[in-house]
Protein backbone atom coordinates (compact mmCIF):
# COMPACT_ATOMS: atom_id res chain seq x y z
CA UNK A 1 0.00 0.00 0.00
CA UNK A 2 1.25 3.36 -1.01
CA UNK A 3 1.90 5.93 1.66
CA UNK A 4 -0.53 8.80 1.81
CA UNK A 5 -0.08 12.54 1.64
CA UNK A 6 -0.17 12.93 5.49
CA UNK A 7 2.70 10.82 5.96
CA UNK A 8 3.96 12.79 2.89
CA UNK A 9 3.62 16.36 4.85
CA UNK A 10 5.12 15.04 7.93
CA UNK A 11 8.03 13.90 6.34
CA UNK A 12 8.98 17.20 5.01
CA UNK A 13 7.85 18.70 8.28
CA UNK A 14 10.40 16.44 10.53
CA UNK A 15 12.97 16.90 8.03
CA UNK A 16 12.38 21.00 8.73
CA UNK A 17 11.06 22.34 5.18
CA UNK A 18 7.75 24.12 4.26
CA UNK A 19 5.94 22.51 2.33
CA UNK A 20 2.87 24.44 0.27
CA UNK A 21 -0.23 22.31 -1.54
CA UNK A 22 -0.17 24.60 -4.91
CA UNK A 23 -1.53 24.46 -8.53
CA UNK A 24 -4.71 22.70 -9.73
CA UNK A 25 -5.75 21.78 -5.97
CA UNK A 26 -5.68 24.74 -4.32
CA UNK A 27 -7.95 26.28 -6.93
CA UNK A 28 -10.45 23.27 -7.56
CA UNK A 29 -11.04 23.87 -3.45
CA UNK A 30 -11.81 27.29 -3.46
CA UNK A 31 -14.01 26.65 -6.51
CA UNK A 32 -15.75 23.85 -4.51
CA UNK A 33 -15.60 21.27 -7.27
CA UNK A 34 -14.77 17.58 -6.96
CA UNK A 35 -10.98 16.97 -6.91
CA UNK A 36 -9.05 15.43 -9.62
CA UNK A 37 -5.83 15.71 -11.00
CA UNK A 38 -2.39 15.34 -9.49
CA UNK A 39 -1.65 17.35 -6.41
CA UNK A 40 1.14 19.99 -6.69
CA UNK A 41 3.30 20.87 -3.93
CA UNK A 42 6.26 23.64 -3.50
CA UNK A 43 9.01 23.42 -1.06
CA UNK A 44 11.86 25.37 -0.22
CA UNK A 45 13.96 22.03 0.05
CA UNK A 46 16.23 21.76 -3.12
CA UNK A 47 15.20 18.65 -5.71
CA UNK A 48 17.66 16.09 -4.49
CA UNK A 49 16.28 16.97 -0.45
CA UNK A 50 13.16 15.83 -2.21
CA UNK A 51 14.34 13.01 -3.87
CA UNK A 52 15.83 11.48 -0.96
CA UNK A 53 12.37 11.85 1.46
CA UNK A 54 10.69 10.77 -1.46
CA UNK A 55 12.92 7.41 -1.13
CA UNK A 56 12.44 7.31 2.51
CA UNK A 57 8.56 6.88 1.70
CA UNK A 58 9.20 3.14 0.23
CA UNK A 59 6.98 3.51 -2.44
CA UNK A 60 7.34 4.68 -6.68
CA UNK A 61 8.88 7.48 -7.21
CA UNK A 62 9.98 9.99 -10.68
CA UNK A 63 12.25 12.51 -11.11
CA UNK A 64 10.25 14.72 -13.53
CA UNK A 65 11.99 16.78 -15.88
CA UNK A 66 15.23 16.97 -14.24
CA UNK A 67 16.44 20.70 -15.19
CA UNK A 68 12.97 21.93 -13.41
CA UNK A 69 13.76 20.05 -10.35
CA UNK A 70 10.82 17.80 -10.08
CA UNK A 71 10.14 14.51 -7.93
CA UNK A 72 6.45 12.57 -8.50
CA UNK A 73 5.64 10.38 -5.74
CA UNK A 74 3.42 7.96 -5.95
CA UNK A 75 0.90 8.06 -2.71
CA UNK A 76 -2.24 6.63 -2.18
CA UNK A 77 -4.72 9.77 -3.29
CA UNK A 78 -2.74 9.46 -6.76
CA UNK A 79 0.60 11.03 -7.62
CA UNK A 80 2.22 13.86 -6.16
CA UNK A 81 4.84 16.44 -7.96
CA UNK A 82 6.55 18.57 -5.61
CA UNK A 83 8.79 20.87 -6.82
CA UNK A 84 11.47 23.34 -5.61
CA UNK A 85 10.39 26.98 -5.15
CA UNK A 86 11.18 28.58 -8.45
CA UNK A 87 12.74 31.95 -9.80
CA UNK A 88 12.29 31.79 -12.69
CA UNK A 89 14.40 34.19 -15.03
CA UNK A 90 13.79 33.64 -18.75
CA UNK A 91 15.49 34.37 -22.16
CA UNK A 92 12.36 36.25 -23.89
CA UNK A 93 10.98 34.08 -26.40
CA UNK A 94 13.23 31.03 -25.75
CA UNK A 95 11.44 27.60 -25.36
CA UNK A 96 13.22 26.99 -21.67
CA UNK A 97 12.67 29.16 -19.03
CA UNK A 98 16.04 29.34 -17.52
CA UNK A 99 15.52 28.15 -13.95
CA UNK A 100 16.40 29.67 -10.81
CA UNK A 101 15.42 28.29 -7.48
CA UNK A 102 13.75 30.77 -5.46
CA UNK A 103 14.15 31.19 -1.26
CA UNK A 104 10.14 31.92 -0.70
CA UNK A 105 6.71 31.04 -1.64
CA UNK A 106 5.90 34.78 -2.36
CA UNK A 107 9.12 34.17 -5.11
CA UNK A 108 7.36 31.03 -5.99
CA UNK A 109 3.93 32.33 -6.70
CA UNK A 110 5.31 35.20 -8.49
CA UNK A 111 6.36 33.25 -11.26
CA UNK A 112 2.81 31.13 -11.84
CA UNK A 113 0.77 31.85 -15.01
CA UNK A 114 -3.20 32.76 -14.01
CA UNK A 115 -4.02 34.46 -10.58
CA UNK A 116 -6.31 31.40 -10.13
CA UNK A 117 -3.35 29.06 -10.08
CA UNK A 118 -1.04 31.38 -8.41
CA UNK A 119 -2.55 30.22 -4.59
CA UNK A 120 -0.79 27.89 -2.17
CA UNK A 121 -2.08 26.13 1.23
CA UNK A 122 0.54 25.42 3.42
CA UNK A 123 0.64 21.92 4.45
CA UNK A 124 0.98 22.30 7.91
CA UNK A 125 -0.74 25.50 9.22
CA UNK A 126 -3.42 25.46 6.31
CA UNK A 127 -2.54 29.20 6.25
CA UNK A 128 -3.34 30.09 2.40
CA UNK A 129 -1.24 32.75 0.52
CA UNK A 130 -3.34 34.27 -1.90
CA UNK A 131 -1.01 37.29 -3.26
CA UNK A 132 -2.86 38.22 -6.67
CA UNK A 133 -6.56 37.45 -5.61
CA UNK A 134 -7.09 34.68 -7.11
CA UNK A 135 -9.85 34.51 -4.97
CA UNK A 136 -11.77 37.17 -6.20
CA UNK A 137 -11.10 35.97 -9.34
CA UNK A 138 -12.49 32.63 -8.72
CA UNK A 139 -15.76 34.61 -8.05
CA UNK A 140 -15.80 36.64 -10.82
CA UNK A 141 -14.40 33.72 -13.30
CA UNK A 142 -12.03 35.09 -14.89
CA UNK A 143 -8.60 33.44 -15.79
CA UNK A 144 -6.43 37.00 -15.27
CA UNK A 145 -1.88 37.15 -15.82
CA UNK A 146 -0.50 38.47 -12.51
CA UNK A 147 1.81 40.84 -13.01
CA UNK A 148 2.28 42.30 -16.13
CA UNK A 149 -0.06 40.50 -18.87
CA UNK A 150 2.54 40.88 -21.62
CA UNK A 151 5.49 39.74 -20.42
CA UNK A 152 4.32 36.77 -18.72
CA UNK A 153 3.38 35.06 -22.61
CA UNK A 154 6.79 36.47 -24.34
CA UNK A 155 8.44 34.33 -21.07
CA UNK A 156 6.54 31.42 -22.10
CA UNK A 157 4.31 31.11 -24.54
CA UNK A 158 3.13 27.99 -23.36
CA UNK A 159 0.69 29.72 -20.79
CA UNK A 160 -1.44 31.18 -23.86
CA UNK A 161 -2.18 27.45 -24.29
CA UNK A 162 -2.33 26.71 -20.72
CA UNK A 163 -5.24 29.78 -20.31
CA UNK A 164 -7.41 28.85 -23.15
CA UNK A 165 -7.72 25.26 -22.07
CA UNK A 166 -8.52 26.84 -18.92
CA UNK A 167 -11.16 28.35 -20.51
CA UNK A 168 -12.60 25.11 -21.60
CA UNK A 169 -12.08 23.06 -18.43
CA UNK A 170 -12.89 26.02 -15.50
CA UNK A 171 -15.50 27.62 -17.89
CA UNK A 172 -14.11 31.13 -17.11
CA UNK A 173 -13.33 33.90 -19.55
CA UNK A 174 -10.08 35.76 -20.09
CA UNK A 175 -9.60 39.58 -18.92
CA UNK A 176 -8.97 41.96 -21.30
CA UNK A 177 -5.59 43.00 -20.41
CA UNK A 178 -4.36 38.90 -20.30
CA UNK A 179 -5.95 38.73 -23.78
CA UNK A 180 -4.43 41.28 -25.13
CA UNK A 181 -1.46 40.31 -23.76
CA UNK A 182 -1.92 36.82 -25.55
CA UNK A 183 -2.53 38.18 -28.89
CA UNK A 184 0.85 40.56 -28.63
CA UNK A 185 2.77 37.04 -28.26
CA UNK A 186 0.47 35.18 -30.25
CA UNK A 187 3.42 34.27 -33.05
CA UNK A 188 5.00 33.14 -30.24
CA UNK A 189 3.49 29.35 -30.41
CA UNK A 190 5.04 28.77 -33.64
CA UNK A 191 8.46 27.91 -31.72
CA UNK A 192 6.56 25.40 -29.35
CA UNK A 193 7.30 21.77 -29.20
CA UNK A 194 4.36 19.84 -31.58
CA UNK A 195 3.77 17.63 -28.41
CA UNK A 196 2.92 20.16 -25.99
CA UNK A 197 0.41 21.77 -28.48
CA UNK A 198 -1.27 19.20 -29.03
CA UNK A 199 -1.28 18.07 -25.54
CA UNK A 200 -3.09 21.46 -24.99
CA UNK A 201 -5.14 21.48 -27.50
CA UNK A 202 -6.19 17.91 -26.42
CA UNK A 203 -7.26 19.01 -22.84
CA UNK A 204 -8.84 22.01 -24.43
CA UNK A 205 -10.94 19.68 -26.39
CA UNK A 206 -11.59 17.30 -23.67
CA UNK A 207 -12.99 20.37 -21.17
CA UNK A 208 -16.28 20.58 -20.14
CA UNK A 209 -16.76 23.64 -22.08
CA UNK A 210 -15.06 22.93 -25.78
CA UNK A 211 -16.99 25.96 -27.51
CA UNK A 212 -15.60 28.12 -25.69
CA UNK A 213 -12.38 27.29 -25.54
CA UNK A 214 -12.21 26.96 -29.28
CA UNK A 215 -13.88 30.38 -29.81
CA UNK A 216 -10.83 31.77 -27.33
CA UNK A 217 -8.56 29.95 -29.71
CA UNK A 218 -10.10 32.35 -32.74
CA UNK A 219 -10.26 35.25 -31.03
CA UNK A 220 -7.01 35.44 -29.60
CA UNK A 221 -5.87 34.85 -33.15
CA UNK A 222 -4.04 31.10 -32.81
CA UNK A 223 -5.77 29.58 -35.38
CA UNK A 224 -3.75 30.17 -38.17
CA UNK A 225 -1.02 29.23 -35.93
CA UNK A 226 -1.49 26.05 -34.53
CA UNK A 227 -4.90 24.64 -36.37
CA UNK A 228 -4.47 26.32 -40.16
CA UNK A 229 -7.08 23.97 -41.61
CA UNK A 230 -9.68 25.31 -39.45
CA UNK A 231 -8.75 29.31 -40.26
CA UNK A 232 -10.80 29.38 -42.78
CA UNK A 233 -14.20 28.40 -40.99
CA UNK A 234 -14.69 31.28 -39.28
CA UNK A 235 -17.24 33.26 -41.84
CA UNK A 236 -17.55 30.54 -44.45
CA UNK A 237 -21.31 30.82 -44.80
CA UNK A 238 -23.01 28.04 -45.32
CA UNK A 239 -26.89 27.92 -46.99
CA UNK A 240 -30.61 27.47 -45.39
CA UNK A 241 -29.80 23.99 -43.84
CA UNK A 242 -27.48 25.77 -40.94
CA UNK A 243 -27.99 28.20 -38.53
CA UNK A 244 -24.37 29.21 -38.22
CA UNK A 245 -21.44 29.22 -40.21
CA UNK A 246 -18.61 26.53 -40.18
CA UNK A 247 -16.93 27.41 -37.84
CA UNK A 248 -20.14 28.26 -35.16
CA UNK A 249 -21.50 24.41 -36.52
CA UNK A 250 -18.27 23.01 -35.48
CA UNK A 251 -17.54 23.91 -31.84
CA UNK A 252 -21.65 23.64 -31.43
CA UNK A 253 -20.87 19.99 -33.06
CA UNK A 254 -18.22 19.97 -30.19
CA UNK A 255 -20.18 20.89 -27.76
CA UNK A 256 -22.91 19.10 -28.73
CA UNK A 257 -21.48 15.56 -29.30
CA UNK A 258 -22.01 12.45 -26.74
CA UNK A 259 -19.46 11.11 -25.48
CA UNK A 260 -18.18 8.83 -22.59
CA UNK A 261 -15.07 8.66 -20.89
CA UNK A 262 -13.74 6.17 -23.28
CA UNK A 263 -14.57 7.71 -26.45
CA UNK A 264 -14.48 11.59 -25.22
CA UNK A 265 -11.31 12.51 -27.27
CA UNK A 266 -11.85 10.43 -30.18
CA UNK A 267 -15.26 12.08 -30.58
CA UNK A 268 -14.55 15.63 -29.93
CA UNK A 269 -12.07 15.06 -32.31
CA UNK A 270 -13.84 13.80 -35.07
CA UNK A 271 -16.84 16.60 -34.08
CA UNK A 272 -14.05 19.39 -35.22
CA UNK A 273 -12.81 17.64 -38.00
CA UNK A 274 -15.73 16.71 -39.59
CA UNK A 275 -16.51 19.80 -41.82
CA UNK A 276 -12.49 20.61 -42.35
CA UNK A 277 -13.38 20.25 -46.24
CA UNK A 278 -15.77 22.37 -46.46
CA UNK A 279 -14.55 26.31 -46.68
CA UNK A 280 -12.09 24.08 -49.72
CA UNK A 281 -14.91 22.97 -51.54
CA UNK A 282 -17.70 25.64 -50.97
CA UNK A 283 -19.15 26.63 -54.90
CA UNK A 284 -22.66 28.19 -55.81
CA UNK A 285 -24.80 25.69 -56.89
CA UNK A 286 -27.35 25.67 -60.02
CA UNK A 287 -29.87 27.29 -57.38
CA UNK A 288 -27.74 29.94 -56.08
CA UNK A 289 -27.03 28.71 -52.67
CA UNK A 290 -23.78 27.71 -51.43
CA UNK A 291 -22.64 23.84 -52.10
CA UNK A 292 -20.09 21.59 -50.62
CA UNK A 293 -20.21 18.68 -52.96
CA UNK A 294 -17.82 16.22 -51.96
CA UNK A 295 -16.43 18.20 -48.65
CA UNK A 296 -16.30 14.92 -46.84
CA UNK A 297 -13.37 12.90 -49.23
CA UNK A 298 -11.60 16.24 -49.02
CA UNK A 299 -11.82 16.99 -45.32
CA UNK A 300 -11.10 12.91 -44.55
CA UNK A 301 -7.44 13.73 -46.54
CA UNK A 302 -7.10 17.14 -44.27
CA UNK A 303 -7.88 15.23 -41.63
CA UNK A 304 -5.06 12.45 -42.34
CA UNK A 305 -3.06 15.53 -42.90
CA UNK A 306 -3.82 17.10 -39.61
CA UNK A 307 -3.45 14.00 -37.56
CA UNK A 308 -0.17 12.99 -38.99
CA UNK A 309 1.11 17.02 -38.02
CA UNK A 310 0.02 16.92 -34.65
CA UNK A 311 1.41 13.56 -34.11
CA UNK A 312 -1.95 11.79 -33.20
CA UNK A 313 -1.43 7.68 -32.69
CA UNK A 314 -1.59 6.19 -35.72
CA UNK A 315 -4.65 4.22 -35.19
CA UNK A 316 -6.64 7.64 -33.63
CA UNK A 317 -5.36 9.41 -37.03
CA UNK A 318 -6.98 6.47 -39.21
CA UNK A 319 -9.93 6.35 -36.77
CA UNK A 320 -11.16 10.57 -37.26
CA UNK A 321 -10.15 10.34 -40.92
CA UNK A 322 -12.44 7.27 -41.60
CA UNK A 323 -15.62 9.70 -39.38
CA UNK A 324 -15.24 12.32 -41.55
CA UNK A 325 -15.20 10.19 -44.68
CA UNK A 326 -18.02 8.47 -43.56
CA UNK A 327 -19.92 11.54 -41.89
CA UNK A 328 -22.31 12.04 -44.61
CA UNK A 329 -23.53 8.33 -45.30
CA UNK A 330 -27.08 7.72 -44.66
CA UNK A 331 -27.87 4.57 -45.61
CA UNK A 332 -31.96 3.30 -45.57
CA UNK A 333 -32.41 2.07 -42.44
CA UNK A 334 -34.97 -0.10 -43.40
CA UNK A 335 -32.44 -2.08 -45.93
CA UNK A 336 -30.73 -4.82 -44.10
CA UNK A 337 -28.39 -4.95 -46.72
CA UNK A 338 -26.95 -1.29 -46.57
CA UNK A 339 -27.25 -1.00 -43.03
CA UNK A 340 -24.72 -3.79 -42.88
CA UNK A 341 -22.40 -2.24 -45.70
CA UNK A 342 -22.80 0.89 -43.56
CA UNK A 343 -21.31 -1.02 -40.05
CA UNK A 344 -18.85 -2.99 -41.81
CA UNK A 345 -17.11 -0.03 -43.33
CA UNK A 346 -17.20 1.72 -39.87
CA UNK A 347 -15.02 -1.29 -38.69
CA UNK A 348 -16.90 -1.15 -35.23
CA UNK A 349 -17.24 2.68 -34.91
CA UNK A 350 -20.38 3.42 -36.10
CA UNK A 351 -21.60 4.21 -32.49
CA UNK A 352 -19.17 7.13 -32.59
CA UNK A 353 -20.23 8.03 -36.23
CA UNK A 354 -23.81 8.33 -35.68
CA UNK A 355 -22.74 10.54 -31.79
CA UNK A 356 -21.20 12.68 -34.50
CA UNK A 357 -24.08 12.53 -36.91
CA UNK A 358 -27.07 13.44 -34.04
CA UNK A 359 -24.38 15.95 -32.97
CA UNK A 360 -24.02 17.53 -36.77
CA UNK A 361 -27.45 18.02 -37.11
CA UNK A 362 -28.13 19.55 -33.32
CA UNK A 363 -27.07 22.88 -35.26
CA UNK A 364 -29.13 22.49 -38.38
CA UNK A 365 -32.72 24.05 -39.42
CA UNK A 366 -33.90 20.72 -39.88
CA UNK A 367 -34.53 17.80 -37.58
CA UNK A 368 -33.29 14.71 -38.19
CA UNK A 369 -33.72 12.79 -34.55
CA UNK A 370 -36.52 10.25 -36.45
CA UNK A 371 -33.95 8.92 -38.85
CA UNK A 372 -31.14 8.89 -36.41
CA UNK A 373 -33.19 6.77 -34.09
CA UNK A 374 -34.19 4.41 -37.25
CA UNK A 375 -31.10 3.84 -38.00
CA UNK A 376 -29.98 3.21 -34.58
CA UNK A 377 -32.11 0.55 -34.02
CA UNK A 378 -31.38 -1.23 -37.25
CA UNK A 379 -27.70 -1.35 -36.59
CA UNK A 380 -28.69 -2.35 -33.16
CA UNK A 381 -30.71 -5.32 -34.77
CA UNK A 382 -27.97 -6.24 -36.92
CA UNK A 383 -25.33 -6.47 -34.49
CA UNK A 384 -27.70 -8.83 -32.70
CA UNK A 385 -29.00 -10.73 -35.01
CA UNK A 386 -26.50 -10.61 -38.04
CA UNK A 387 -23.67 -11.14 -36.02
CA UNK A 388 -22.24 -13.58 -38.65
CA UNK A 389 -23.23 -12.01 -41.78
CA UNK A 390 -21.61 -9.16 -40.35
CA UNK A 391 -18.80 -10.51 -39.94
CA UNK A 392 -18.52 -11.32 -42.94
CA UNK A 393 -15.76 -13.93 -43.41
CA UNK A 394 -15.34 -15.71 -47.11
CA UNK A 395 -16.33 -19.47 -46.27
CA UNK A 396 -13.42 -20.36 -48.20
CA UNK A 397 -9.53 -19.58 -46.55
CA UNK A 398 -6.45 -19.37 -48.96
CA UNK A 399 -5.30 -23.31 -48.50
CA UNK A 400 -8.86 -23.90 -49.72
CA UNK A 401 -9.01 -22.03 -52.24
CA UNK A 402 -5.83 -22.92 -53.53
CA UNK A 403 -6.44 -26.47 -53.72
CA UNK A 404 -9.77 -25.77 -55.49
CA UNK A 405 -8.51 -23.79 -58.56
CA UNK A 406 -5.15 -25.21 -58.28
CA UNK A 407 -2.93 -22.34 -58.98
CA UNK A 408 0.10 -20.30 -57.84
CA UNK A 409 -0.54 -17.75 -54.54
CA UNK A 410 -1.32 -14.20 -55.65
CA UNK A 411 -3.45 -11.79 -55.59
CA UNK A 412 -6.67 -13.74 -57.14
CA UNK A 413 -6.96 -15.22 -53.60
CA UNK A 414 -7.45 -11.75 -51.80
CA UNK A 415 -10.27 -11.13 -54.80
CA UNK A 416 -11.84 -14.05 -54.48
CA UNK A 417 -12.06 -13.94 -50.70
CA UNK A 418 -13.17 -10.36 -50.57
CA UNK A 419 -15.62 -11.13 -53.21
CA UNK A 420 -17.01 -14.20 -51.18
CA UNK A 421 -16.96 -12.23 -47.93
CA UNK A 422 -18.61 -9.24 -49.58
CA UNK A 423 -21.64 -12.01 -50.93
CA UNK A 424 -22.20 -12.85 -47.40
CA UNK A 425 -22.38 -9.54 -45.94
CA UNK A 426 -25.15 -8.66 -48.31
CA UNK A 427 -26.84 -11.92 -48.01
CA UNK A 428 -26.21 -13.76 -51.12
CA UNK A 429 -24.02 -16.45 -49.62
CA UNK A 430 -24.99 -18.02 -46.30
CA UNK A 431 -22.07 -17.63 -43.49
CA UNK A 432 -19.57 -20.87 -43.68
CA UNK A 433 -21.89 -22.30 -46.80
CA UNK A 434 -18.63 -23.89 -48.60
CA UNK A 435 -20.47 -25.49 -51.21
CA UNK A 436 -21.84 -22.70 -53.34
CA UNK A 437 -18.65 -20.62 -51.96
CA UNK A 438 -16.67 -23.11 -54.00
CA UNK A 439 -19.21 -22.62 -57.12
CA UNK A 440 -18.41 -19.28 -56.90
CA UNK A 441 -15.03 -19.07 -56.78
CA UNK A 442 -14.38 -21.88 -59.50
CA UNK A 443 -16.50 -19.48 -61.54
CA UNK A 444 -14.02 -16.47 -60.88
CA UNK A 445 -10.99 -18.01 -60.39
CA UNK A 446 -11.55 -20.45 -63.53
CA UNK A 447 -11.01 -19.19 -67.08
CA UNK A 448 -14.46 -17.50 -67.18
CA UNK A 449 -13.56 -14.01 -66.69
CA UNK A 450 -16.01 -11.93 -63.97
CA UNK A 451 -19.30 -10.49 -64.71
CA UNK A 452 -18.42 -6.73 -64.47
CA UNK A 453 -21.68 -5.95 -62.58
CA UNK A 454 -20.14 -8.51 -60.14
CA UNK A 455 -16.79 -6.04 -59.58
CA UNK A 456 -17.34 -4.25 -56.43
CA UNK A 457 -19.46 -4.91 -54.13
CA UNK A 458 -18.88 -2.18 -51.75
P1 LIG B 1 -4.42 20.58 -13.74
O1 LIG B 1 -5.74 20.50 -13.10
O2 LIG B 1 -4.45 20.39 -15.22
O3 LIG B 1 -3.33 19.78 -13.06
P2 LIG B 1 -2.89 22.77 -12.77
O4 LIG B 1 -3.23 24.22 -12.60
O5 LIG B 1 -2.59 21.99 -11.55
O6 LIG B 1 -4.05 22.12 -13.59
P3 LIG B 1 -0.32 21.88 -13.72
O7 LIG B 1 0.16 21.74 -15.11
O8 LIG B 1 -0.46 20.69 -12.87
O9 LIG B 1 -1.69 22.70 -13.79
O10 LIG B 1 0.67 22.92 -13.03
C1 LIG B 1 0.62 23.17 -11.64
C2 LIG B 1 0.81 24.64 -11.36
O11 LIG B 1 2.09 25.03 -11.83
C3 LIG B 1 -0.16 25.56 -12.08
O12 LIG B 1 -1.35 25.71 -11.36
C4 LIG B 1 0.63 26.83 -12.15
O13 LIG B 1 0.60 27.50 -10.92
C5 LIG B 1 2.04 26.35 -12.36
N1 LIG B 1 2.43 26.29 -13.77
C6 LIG B 1 2.38 25.20 -14.58
N2 LIG B 1 2.85 25.50 -15.81
C7 LIG B 1 3.19 26.81 -15.77
C8 LIG B 1 3.75 27.71 -16.72
N3 LIG B 1 4.02 27.34 -17.97
N4 LIG B 1 3.99 28.98 -16.32
C9 LIG B 1 3.72 29.37 -15.06
N5 LIG B 1 3.19 28.58 -14.14
C10 LIG B 1 2.94 27.31 -14.47
MG1 LIG C 1 -1.93 19.99 -11.47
Amino acid sequence: MAPNRKTLIEEFDKAGYELWLAGGLVRDELRKVPLSGDADFTTNAPPDECERIGQKLETTIAKIGQRFGTTGVLLEEGWAEITTFRGDSYIAGSRWPNVTFGSSIEEDLDRRDFTVNAMARNTVTGELRDPFDGQGDIERRLLRAPGDARMRFTEDPLRILRGVRFVSQLGFTIEPETKTGMIASIELLEGLSQERVTAEIERLLEGAHPAAGLEALREIGALPHLLPELATMPGCEQNRFHQFDVWGHTTATVEAIETEEVNLKLRRWAALLHDLGKPPVRHVKKNGEWGFYRHEIVGAEMAQALAERLRLAKHEGALLTLLVRRHMDRPDPDDGRLVRRFMRRLDGHWRDLLALKRADNASHTYDDNDYHDRLEAACERVEVEEAAMLQAESPLDGRELMALIGKEPGPWIARIKDRLSMLVLDGELAPGDKERASLIAQRMGGTTTMPAQNEDAS
